[in-house]
């Protein structure tokens, strides 16, 4: 076969554990999954009556310009409907993206300890990466404007960052957005924006109406609770959706997800009290590091990274022998760190009491 080169170095995304498979080989019945970030208290009621009521016929494509979810999504940044673009998933709308604007000969810029699909991607495209190590977490953004050339086509930016929860400072992404060439795309992954809980956030829709090379990208995965449903969208000037659109399969966002997505953007309320929760589990986690003197991350996500000083592949195994399942950040960059997503009140206390026993067995051992 005639496959793109790079093609052929690439692994498949190598997704958590899944429970079932967790359950059966250490012969557990109850597992907790800390992994993949998503909602510990599932969606809104709201969206799951629609789900469970579903009646459109299964035989029928879902609407392609996702009309209604548009207009509702609209509504809640407000913006103009065809400033969006929806995605299966925004994992679809980074593929998109990449398929629309990378190719050989041209480089892009993103920062490395970040989420690993802005890079899969640009593998696949064949075009110059260029990475930028964070610093304390967080994206250096003076230097990768420097790493901007007349060949770069887009700049990857992750706020807050995963793996390290890390939100990039307001008057940092003025200054970088006032200095990135008008003919560079930047990209704004904010798939954890609803859980930030920072005063001094900036208003990315503002900046998407003063940039016209912005796309920002928010996700019903995290916050929402919907990540089986696959949706994801972007937001940016009308001239962007644009010329992005055509580069989107025709029915990519399924009639399901459209309707339970309309109601889960409304219930805003829900939203909220998960907000509101996940900062209370950051206070645990937090308090845990602070005891056992272990180094954190300061996290404005549902997730938080905590360093053990020794290979994270080795609490990665300890913890899901107890039965929860973190993610190792050996894969993830972060050698010696796991990463784990905050879950309810009983979740981390479960979590956090099988990381002190880790923790003392090890002193023991050594
Ligand atoms: C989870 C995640 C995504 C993917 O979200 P989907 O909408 O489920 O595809 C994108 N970016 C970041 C940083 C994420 O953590």
């Amino acid at each position: 076969m005639k496959w793109k080169q790079p093609l052929l170095s690439l692994k498949p995304y190598q997704p958590g554990r899944t429970i079932e498979a967790v359950k059966k080989q250490f012969g557990l019945d109850h597992i907790v999954k800390l992994a993949s970030n998503e909602n510990p208290f599932g969606c809104s009621p709201k969206a799951e009556a629609v789900i469970r009521n579903f009646t459109p016929s299964l035989a029928l494509y879902p609407d392609g310009y996702a009309t209604e979810l548009r207009d509702a999504v609209a509504q809640h940044v407000k913006l103009k409907p065809e400033q969006l673009i929806f995605g299966d998933g925004s994992d679809e709308l980074i593929q998109i993206i990449s398929r629309a604007l990378l190719r050989p000969g041209v480089n892009t810029v993103m920062a490395t300890g970040t989420f690993s699909q802005y890079k899969h991607n640009a593998v696949i495209e064949d075009c110059e990466i260029r990475e930028i190590p964070l610093i304390e977490g967080a994206h250096d953004l003076p230097s990768m404007l420097e790493a901007i050339d007349e060949n770069t086509s887009v700049v990857w930016l992750c706020s807050p960052n995963n793996p390290t929860g890390v939100y990039i400072k307001s008057e940092e992404i003025y200054e970088f957005l006032s200095k990135v060439p008008e003919d560079v795309l930047v990209v704004l992954d904010e798939a954890y924006y609803e859980y930030v809980h920072a005063d001094d956030y900036y208003d990315s829709i503002s900046l998407v109406k003063q940039n016209k090379n912005l796309i920002v990208l928010r996700t019903f995965s995290k916050i929402y609770g919907l990540a089986s449903l696959r949706i994801g969208y972007g937001i940016a000037d009308e001239a962007i959706i644009k010329a992005l659109d055509p580069a989107r399969p025709p029915f990519n966002v399924n009639a399901v997800g459209q309707a339970a997505a309309i109601e889960a953007i409304r219930d805003q309320d829900f939203v909220e009290k998960c907000k509101q929760t996940n900062i209370k589990g950051l206070q645990q986690f937090y308090q845990f590091c602070k005891e056992q003197q272990l180094k954190y991350y300061p996290s404005h996500g549902n997730f938080i990274l905590i360093e053990f000083g020794c290979d994270g592949n080795e609490v990665f195994e300890f913890l899901m022998e107890r039965g929860f399942i973190v993610r190792s950040g050996v894969p993830l960059g972060f050698p010696n760190c796991v990463r784990v997503t905050v879950g309810s009140r009983e979740q981390n206390d479960g979590v956090i009491s099988k990381m002190k026993e880790f923790l003392a067995a090890k002193a023991t051992l050594s």
